[in-house]
């Protein structure tokens, strides 16, 4: 991996297949990741809360996320090659998941449109493993419970669609308790894969 350095952020520049090589031997292996798809709008907001760039800064898969990072690498003369959709790239651990039986949490987006989302790739990918499908409008003391069963039930895979920067914030106040599984904040990715 190329690393491109864009202000204060160290973004990795990959392919979307040696993105895919790297997340697939980590949940094959039960390591945990926390990757962030990061757009201009999730740097903006770093720069504007330093709570909020330390979590940016502190994860190691920072994946640049369209175009705005890619003109703004070349600003900074660290020219980015590769820019990563997450869409593209959930889709693709969604179906990695598949072939292995995986077990998915997936957290977010209003509860008819999670529940949509839940049928709709449950009938794409019967294969995967539930361990929950939860909207993303809880309480305080129900994202603690959720946080809780992390920790115990060990997903491989937990897709968070809260928007920036509820889902790396609720990531990053779970990642360091957990001892396996890929956490990624997928925006309204379950906005668009359920309709
Ligand atoms: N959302 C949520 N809980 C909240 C606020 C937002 O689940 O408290 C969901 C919202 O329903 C939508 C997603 O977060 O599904 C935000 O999508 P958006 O496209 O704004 O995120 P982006 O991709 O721009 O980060």
């Amino acid at each position: 991996f190329h690393e491109s350095r864009v202000l204060d952020y160290t973004f990795l520049d990959a392919s979307l297949d040696s993105w895919l090589q790297v997340m697939k031997r980590k949940l094959h292996d039960g390591e945990k990741a926390f990757i962030i798809t990061a757009n201009p709008e999730i740097v903006m907001q770093a720069e504007r809360d330093p709570a909020y760039k330390r979590i940016v800064q502190k994860t190691k898969y920072l994946v640049p996320d369209g175009v705005g990072i890619q003109w703004a690498s070349k600003r900074f003369h660290q020219p980015i090659r590769h820019v990563i959709p997450g869409i593209e790239l959930t889709e693709q651990l969604l179906q990695e998941a598949d072939q292995h039986g995986y077990r998915l949490l997936s957290y977010g987006a209003k509860p008819e449109v999670q529940e949509r989302f839940y049928e709709v790739i449950r009938k794409r990918y019967p294969n995967i493993q539930w361990v929950g499908h939860i909207h993303g409008y809880i309480q305080d003391d129900e994202k603690q419970e959720l946080m809780e069963r992390c920790v115990k039930e060990r997903p491989d895979l937990v897709l968070v669609g809260l928007g920036m920067p509820l889902q790396e914030q609720w990531i990053a106040s779970v990642i360091d308790q957990v001892d396996k599984g890929i956490y990624i904040g997928v925006g309204g990715t379950f906005d668009v894969l359920s309709g």
